[in-house]
């Protein structure tokens, strides 16, 4: 079915992070998988073309587009053709920090830390989950007690996204241990102050090239005026932040699908077995069918909410639909694509076992798909 979401302009941003992604990414891939993580230059190179930055005003060296979604999802999707690593790492720094970068800090904080994080020069994570715990958020136990003009933070964070080459980490930690949700601050946590240190970068199933990393905070002193937002209020502009963050998982997972989809089509067309093409057998032909059905009506939803976020319209519950339901979408259609390949799917040389492998953990990041559901149900009044 024929897309309406995307005008010219965000067309042309597309091609523009094709051209990138074809030129400095895809040719220094087994380079990337080998060092667990995307080089400084890769970032830099972004940077330099604009996409680190677009929902950054235009004065801070951004492109000045937050309010129009189109454009993060545009880059995402095409970024999700990569990986989902790509598509991870690029976007907790560009769309998911972006808002608690560009609407909760101050005019000093803007001018000390946008222009870098716009070029590439301040690589951003986020640490909200703890070894002990990430989907009962109000729970962390990481503390940041004031003292004077720092507040003094102790405690860890665990599975964080371009943990090990960030620059600059918002952690969220806990101001007031008497007030529950309402006590919790979000605190820039820069390289360089004492008392932060970072684990090993975290052996996982898939994605390699994901840098993922554990940090530890020991008595760092963090500067008061790396208080991001307002003090105990870290639970709520969290909350207000995640539907992007899901409404943007959801765009990466489908366009990721997708992909690798229209590779396994190809890849049936060619392929023999019994003296035909595999995907003519009417087993596999139905399930092709089935399978694109799913996508572009999945699509039809993702869309919308693009839209609806772009009007300012996107409601938590809805962004958690699209959401849970998509990380399934794309575990189920990789799954028949890995079967669809039969032996060579489980091969790592093939694309298809890696987008497999790389893909389980979109039903558990982000929020897992049981608090997506949690959500939706509370929503019904259940
Ligand atoms: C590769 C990777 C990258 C990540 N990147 C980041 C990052 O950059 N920053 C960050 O802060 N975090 C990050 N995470 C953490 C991720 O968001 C958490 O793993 C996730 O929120 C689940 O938390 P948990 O692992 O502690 O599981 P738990 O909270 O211990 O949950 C375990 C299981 O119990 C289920 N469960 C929990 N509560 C309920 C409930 N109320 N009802 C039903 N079922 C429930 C969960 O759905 C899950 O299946 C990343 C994780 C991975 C694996």
């Amino acid at each position: 079915m024929q897309r309406t979401l995307f005008e010219p302009e965000h067309e042309a941003l597309r091609q523009s992070v094709r051209e990138f992604l074809d030129r400095h990414v895809r040719p220094r891939y087994e380079e990337f998988i080998a060092a667990k993580a995307y080089p400084r230059d890769v970032w830099i190179e972004a940077g330099k073309q604009g996409f680190l930055g677009l929902q950054v005003p235009e004065q801070y060296g951004g492109g000045g587009v937050a309010h129009d979604y189109r454009f993060t999802a545009a880059m995402a999707e095409e970024l999700a053709t990569v990986s989902v690593a790509l598509g991870s790492c690029f976007g907790i720094h560009s769309d998911i920090n972006a808002p608690y970068l560009t609407e909760l800090t101050t005019e000093e904080q803007k001018q000390r830390w946008l222009p870098k994080y716009c070029t590439g020069e301040m690589i951003t994570a986020i640490g909200m989950t703890e070894p002990g715990g990430g989907s009962d958020l109000a729970a962390l136990k990481t503390t940041a007690v004031r003292e004077g003009d720092v507040f003094v933070l102790n405690g860890s964070k665990t599975f964080i996204t371009n943990g090990y080459s960030a620059d600059l980490v918002i952690v969220a930690a806990r101001t007031d241990p008497a007030k529950g949700a309402k006590g919790i601050s979000l605190l820039a946590v820069e390289t360089g102050m004492p008392g932060f240190t970072r684990g090993r970068k975290l052996d996982k199933v898939g994605q390699e090239e994901s840098d993922t990393a554990e940090l530890f905070f020991d008595n760092v002193r963090v500067p008061v005026t790396n208080l991001i937002g307002e003090l105990d209020r870290g639970f709520i502009h969290m909350m207000q932040r995640l539907p992007q963050e899901r409404i943007g998982a959801a765009v990466s997972n489908l366009a990721h699908a997708r992909s690798i989809l229209a590779e396994t089509l190809v890849y049936a067309k060619e392929r023999k077995a019994f003296g035909q093409a595999i995907g003519r057998f009417q087993h596999n032909k139905f399930l092709f069918a089935e399978l694109v059905t799913q996508v572009e009506v999945t699509q039809a939803f993702v869309d919308a909410g693009v839209l609806a976020h772009t009007r300012g319209e996107l409601t938590a519950v809805d962004a958690a639909k699209a959401k849970w339901w998509t990380a399934q979408v794309q575990n189920d259609v990789l799954d028949a694509c890995v079967q669809l390949h039969g032996g060579y799917g489980y091969m790592n040389e093939y694309r298809v076992a890696r987008a497999w492998r790389d893909a389980r953990v979109t039903k558990i990041w982000a929020g897992s798909n049981e608090i997506m559901k949690e959500l939706i149900g509370r929503d019904l009044g259940l």
